[in-house]
């Protein structure tokens, strides 16, 4: 299979699975979409969600990044209405557009994989990979909360066989000054961006004869998809943690009926281990939203709030309910969980030096490293410099994207 991710050099510190990597019980049942914390909050506080702001003095609250916030949520909802995190069959994610009527028979799987992969990086994708649909992941059922309709996949125009699962970086300037409405500019610039990835891909697949959907949270979850497909693992803080930008990326996938029959496989390279030990997210998170216990579950712990969690499933337990009210309360999509994590920041040479040294003697290690990404200044809270660096000429200096 062509690499999944950008291993580069370092494709010794990734480990293959045939299987997916994480316990899945017996009696898993499937998640339907109307259960995510989303939808309790729609619900709650209706939506669109749209917080008044009557305070623009704040670092990181004044006009300028108010109006950031706007602008990459206006063209977010000018592409998808405004469903982002709830919608389905609406704007780039439709589900009807035409499909070529003759059908391009690639000379063999890989070249197929490899025009696939090769015009989602054209499209702006970071990582991609290749993965067999799977009921597991799938919504059994979706919940549109604006238009207030449900469906199912018997509603779907077509039987998916494959889903690509594609990764985006975003800003990590932007990233650093969470919470703040200036980190909420580059979440909604990642969602926007993500329909604009994913669109391109769909078209791609249906100018050669084959159908195929856009969906950014829509249709199943992103999370389990995109560690089949060997793009990243899990981590404490419930997101997808990727070896080169950590968890600061936006997930989205495409579902088609083209069926590969060789697909990538899911790749591991310690972030489970190192999850055990680090705990910096749980540390960080305002609304103590993240657990604190050192293994992962199959079920959530005692006192654990299951209501919104796809239980059944191998992870650490998150509140989702916790962390979207600490969103409401602060009027901002918060983020603070992404920027504390070691995993985030760009290549500096020390954390692959102490990546490697993990490698060879995890455990304890583990903790040096957590200690040595504090000590060389990587703090986890708000940070009035981190605003004023992102708006200073030289920012976007550690951007990945150049
Ligand atoms: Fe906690 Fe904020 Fe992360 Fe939610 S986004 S889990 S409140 S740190
Ligand atoms: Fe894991 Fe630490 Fe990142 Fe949390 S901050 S996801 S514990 S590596």
């Amino acid at each position: 299979n062509t690499p999944a991710a950008s291993e580069g050099s370092n494709a010794h510190l990734f480990t293959e699975h045939d299987e997916f990597p994480l316990k899945v019980a017996d009696d898993y049942q499937r998640y339907h979409q109307e259960r995510t914390a989303f939808h309790y909050f729609a619900k709650k506080y209706g939506n669109p969600y749209n917080p008044t702001y009557t305070d623009f003095s704040k670092p990181g609250f004044t006009t300028v990044d108010h109006a950031i916030n706007m602008a990459a949520w206006d063209l977010c909802d000018q592409l998808n209405g405004y469903s982002s995190n709830t919608g389905f069959d609406i704007g780039l994610y439709r589900w009807d557009n035409p499909v070529w009527p003759q059908k391009h028979q690639f000379e063999n799987k890989q070249d197929a994989a490899n025009a696939i992969k090769r015009t989602a990086r054209m499209f702006g994708a970071n990582l991609v990979g290749i993965t067999r649909q799977d009921d597991r992941w799938d919504y059994a059922s979706f919940l549109d909360a604006v238009k207030g309709e449900v469906r199912t996949w018997d509603d779907f125009p077509f039987k998916p066989k494959t889903v690509i699962a594609l990764a985006i970086e975003s800003d990590y300037e932007g990233q650093s000054t969470a919470p703040s409405l200036t980190n909420d500019g580059i979440i909604g610039e990642g969602y926007a961006r993500m329909s604009y990835v994913a669109y391109g891909v769909a078209a791609f697949l249906r100018a050669m004869g084959y159908h195929a959907v856009a969906s950014g949270n829509d249709l199943g979850m992103s999370v389990p998809y995109a560690i089949a497909a060997g793009i990243g693992e899990t981590s404490r803080m419930g997101l997808l943690v990727t070896y080169n930008m950590g968890p600061r990326i936006r997930l989205m996938k495409v579902y088609t009926d083209f069926d590969f029959v060789e697909y990538d496989k899911p790749k591991t390279f310690g972030v489970r281990d190192f999850c055990e030990r680090c705990k910096r997210c749980a540390d960080a998170c305002p609304s103590k939203a993240i657990s604190f216990e050192d293994k992962m579950s199959l079920y959530p712990h005692e006192g654990h709030d299951a209501g919104t969690n796809n239980v059944g499933i191998e992870k650490w337990w998150t509140d989702s309910k916790k962390c979207l009210q600490y969103w409401n309360d602060s009027g901002t999509n918060c983020g603070t969980c992404v920027t504390a994590c070691p995993y985030n920041k760009p290549d500096f040479w020390q954390h692959r030096m102490i990546e490697k040294m993990n490698s060879l003697m995890p455990g304890p290690l583990h903790t040096f490293m957590r200690e040595m990404d504090i000590w060389f200044g990587f703090g986890d809270t708000f940070d009035e410099k981190a605003v004023a660096k992102f708006w200073s000429p030289e920012g976007r200096k550690y951007d990945g994207r150049g």
